[in-house]
């Protein structure tokens, strides 16, 4: 007889578990709601919005099952990050290639998490402060959407800081 997964926080773990169920009636009954024939533009855009948190949510369960925090067993972090790769919206994606490229993203040296988020966010004027702080609490990934403008633009800063230099050894 297969065991039960077992959870790998014991204490808060369940509340992994909530968020599943939130992303996928989020997303359920965002979709549905917005194909209703009698609704409003305004409720379809709530709707949307609605669908929009649940895959969000949904995006951070994958990265969670990529890391085999959830469960204890590797098996049953695999299922929870498939099932949250097509709540995400990404059903074509193969998870384990999810995984394998996330940790491996983590291994690289131009890795985004050599950035220091927390120095920038204490670091950061009063108003993004409270925008970084408001919005990763409502999960919406602020922080790590600078980080990625930051490696967009990292190697346009990189080679301006080059010629830079250049300019100054003539
Ligand atoms: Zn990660």
């Amino acid at each position: 007889m297969t065991r039960l997964p077992q959870l790998r926080d014991q204490k808060e773990g369940h509340k992994t578990l909530i968020a599943f169920m939130y992303a996928l009636l989020a997303d359920c009954l965002g979709i549905l709601w917005m194909i209703h024939p009698t609704s409003s533009i305004f409720y379809g855009l709530v709707a949307t919005v609605l669908a929009i948190h649940g895959r969000i949510i949904a995006a951070y369960l994958v990265h969670e099952a990529a890391h085999d925090s959830v469960f204890v067993e590797s098996w049953a972090n695999r299922y929870l990050g498939i099932a949250s790769t097509w709540l995400a919206g990404c059903p074509y994606c193969n998870f384990d290639h999810i995984r394998k490229m996330h940790i491996a993203h983590h291994k690289d040296r131009t890795d985004l998490v050599e950035f220091d988020y927390r120095s920038f966010v204490q670091s950061s004027p009063g108003i993004v402060k409270t925008l970084c702080c408001v919005g990763e609490y409502c999960f919406i990934p602020i922080v790590e959407t600078f980080m990625h403008l930051r490696q967009a633009f990292l190697l346009v800063y990189c080679y301006h800081n080059t010629i830079n230099i250049l300019i100054r050894s003539v």
